[in-house]
């Protein structure tokens, strides 16, 4: 079997002396893994779509009985590498590579997902890093995933009062009543004020990440309402993938380091 989806190249890892394994996220197949035979020594079949930030298409093959694709070819059909000089827009695009692998299941085509993807290099391209497309992009993958969390009600019992009291479970699946915080005792659980709440969902009325990033300076929300919205989100998806995420930690380093702008 052969086929040649439109995709992106999440992520690859050298593989014995000249081969790449090469995890792919396609509009087809959703996420593969393929081996790229002697990747590491010609550049020339692959025409520098290997890498992050380029939409290309994708010749895949797949022995009879084998697990893994092979990867035969690839062209590029569309090319952001420009951004590569900008360590916050290639943070950001690796951020979003890595939750797509690591929230979405194996061979599950869900061409939603490419199209997140390739928007948020967009709005990367066009305007620059913005917390507000991050949030986006987040909520939408968990949303793909079947975990988009609750923000209207309680995710426990229905409750729409959520004025006071109320905490963020991630375990539970979002906002938590004053009532039924009492029994929320799992990691990551936070108080969850109005502000925050008013965010997300306010990230959640965008259709894009480029059209959310107008809440980067909406006066309506202080920066601690989107430290808040951002630390819930990123519990929510930490406790579903069951690990810390390695480009978050570069984004908080970066961050650390006294450089611009912050997640
Ligand atoms: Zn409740």
């Amino acid at each position: 079997m052969s086929t040649e989806p439109l995709g992106v190249v999440l992520r690859t890892t050298p593989l014995r002396e000249s081969d790449l394994l090469v995890v792919l996220y396609t509009d087809s197949l959703g996420r593969v893994s393929a081996v790229a035979r002697g990747a590491r020594r010609s550049k020339v079949r692959f025409a520098g779509a290997l890498s992050l930030l380029v939409l290309g298409r994708f010749q895949l093959g797949r022995p009879p009985r084998g697990d893994l694709w092979s990867l035969e070819g690839a062209d590029v059909v569309r090319d952001w590498t420009h951004l590569s000089s900008n360590v916050f827009a290639v943070a950001h695009a690796s951020y979003v590579a890595e939750l797509v692998g690591a929230m979405l299941p194996l061979e599950t085509p869900e061409p939603h997902a490419l199209e997140l993807i390739v928007a948020l290099w967009d709005s990367l391209a066009e305007h620059g890093p913005s917390p507000a497309a991050l949030r986006s992009v987040e909520l939408a993958l968990l949303d793909l995933a079947g975990h988009r969390p609750a923000l209207e009600q309680c995710a426990a019992c229905g409750e729409p009062d959520l004025a006071t009291g109320a905490v963020f479970d991630p375990l539970r699946g979002g906002a938590i009543c004053r009532r039924c915080a009492g029994s929320s005792r799992g990691p990551g659980i936070r108080p969850l004020d109005d502000a925050t709440r008013a965010y997300l969902r306010a990230v959640l009325d965008f259709e894009s990440p480029s059209a959310a990033r107008a809440l980067d300076a909406d006066p309506r929300f202080a920066p601690g309402d989107r430290t808040a919205g951002r630390d819930a989100l990123i519990s929510m998806i930490t406790s579903l993938v069951g690990k810390p995420l390695r480009s978050l930690e570069y984004i908080a380093k970066l961050g650390a380091a006294g450089r611009r702008p912050e997640p």
